[in-house]
């Protein structure tokens, strides 16, 4: 995928060049560097940018190009960045949250801790149907104003892209809306708005109106089903890149969540369960018979629905923060790893089980209680992140066609990610759109 600029002396087009790179991390599929490692780390290295996507990758002193200017676009010189030796990453791919609800259960998290169950806090008004009541009441406005906030935050730590799911509307209209004001967040729609700083995050919309069934149709499950599939997901169609669904006991059953995904895939949706979370609900293996793009939670999937998984190329979606919230197990991301599966880490950004926008942070839990190491720390938040979203042929590692999406950090060795912790060690994120 490199350029050789010893066999390329002829001027390259580029608009944006980012010099004195003290590392690389490039996350390269194709070795860069004979020197480098599983990582592909490249020292003093130059990234040259033209129209939004990575042209070419060297060694500072091996740059022999000239860069320039397209003739027909050249009303500005080029930009000049100039990483003052620090560490260059992809930037985080964020694929699992559901950061647009309203309200607080900050108190909840509390009472879970003085053990009270989940179970009474549903009696009391808490739980998921809280947000689905703060939700349904606030206005665009608000959740939007809220959505920026953490999107911002989870910018400022790193994430470059970042998946949102409905789920806290759970009817044709609020479900509707939350879709387009996720879709409202994303790059075009937040500079036509004048939403300053959020054209550096790329969104990535996913339908989950199978969340929990809401509580007017307590008592006809089934007719909730029947307007998720002949009513929400025919009219979100465009809408949402993805339909999930939340295969548990408690929530979806497994021939539930086949019906509705079955009928997502017929009208064209990419599929994502969460899966096998709290029981051994069967969520895996179905996501390997239908061909979803990742499964997420699996901590109670069997070892045959895991090599189902990985024969039919669904990623596994690891969630440590949930774990962290509830005091729960964490999943044992070695058992993935090791039978081959390709393992995705998010944050779950949630306001139940995981209220976390910082990938930093997840990784710090993935080495700590996941005994996970930091090259497959960093490859689960950056391309198996990218692959999980169907997107690793675009973002996810700094490579030359792909996207320019980078973190960087106010670091000169990576390997101080996950070790010195507690702070963002990110400075800026740079896309270039
Ligand atoms: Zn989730």
């Amino acid at each position: 995928m490199q350029s050789d600029p010893s066999q390329s002396p002829t001027p390259l087009l580029a608009d944006t060049v980012i010099r004195n790179i003290g590392q690389l991390v490039t996350i390269a599929q194709q070795p860069i560097d004979e020197a480098s490692g599983p990582l592909q780390v490249l020292e003093n290295a130059v990234v040259a940018v033209h129209d939004g996507k990575i042209v070419w990758i060297g060694r500072e002193h091996d740059q022999e190009h000239e860069f320039q200017q397209d003739e027909e676009t050249r009303s500005d010189s080029i930009t000049i960045i100039d990483a003052q030796g620090a560490v260059i990453t992809p930037g985080f791919v964020d694929s699992h949250t559901h950061l647009l609800f309203a309200g607080s259960r900050a108190a909840e998290f509390h009472l879970r801790r003085q053990g009270v169950s989940y179970s009474e806090l549903l009696a009391q008004g808490r739980g998921i149907l809280a947000t689905v009541q703060a939700t349904r009441e606030a206005s665009s406005d608000t959740l939007t104003q809220l959505a920026l906030q953490r999107l911002n935050t989870l910018r400022d730590y790193g994430t470059t892209t970042v998946e949102i799911k409905t789920g806290y509307g759970l009817d044709v209209t609020t479900e509707e809306t939350c879709l387009r004001l996720i879709n409202g967040l994303s790059a075009h729609e937040a500079v036509a708005q004048g939403l300053q700083g959020l054209e550096k995050v790329r969104v990535v919309p996913t339908f989950l109106g199978a969340h929990t069934i809401p509580p007017e149709y307590r008592d006809r499950r089934s007719a909730y089903i029947d307007v998720l599939t002949e009513k929400m997901l025919p009219s979100f169609v465009g809408l949402a890149r993805f339909c999930d669904v939340f295969c548990e006991e408690g929530a979806f059953t497994l021939e539930e969540s086949r019906r509705i995904l079955t009928r997502a895939k017929e009208l064209g949706y990419q599929l994502k369960l969460h899966a096998d979370q709290l029981s051994a609900s069967g969520g895996a293996r179905l996501a390997a018979e239908l061909g979803a793009t990742s499964a997420d939670h699996l901590d109670f999937a069997s070892d045959e629905d895991l090599d189902a998984m990985r024969d039919s190329g669904v990623v596994a979606t690891l969630l440590p923060g949930c774990s962290y919230t509830l005091r729960s197990p964490y999943p044992s991301a070695r058992r993935f790893i090791d039978r081959g599966l390709h393992v995705a880490l998010a944050t779950d950004c949630n306001p139940g089980t995981s209220y976390c926008e910082n990938m930093q942070a997840i990784i710090g839990l993935a080495m700590s209680a996941m005994h996970m190491s930091l090259e497959e720390a960093l490859l689960a938040t950056t391309i198996n992140g990218a692959r999980a979203l169907g997107l690793q042929d675009t973002i996810g590692s700094i490579e030359v066609g792909k996207r320019c999406e980078l973190a960087l950090w106010s670091i000169n060795d990576y390997q101080e990610i996950g070790y010195h912790f507690g702070t963002n060690l990110v400075r800026s994120v740079l896309v270039e759109s």
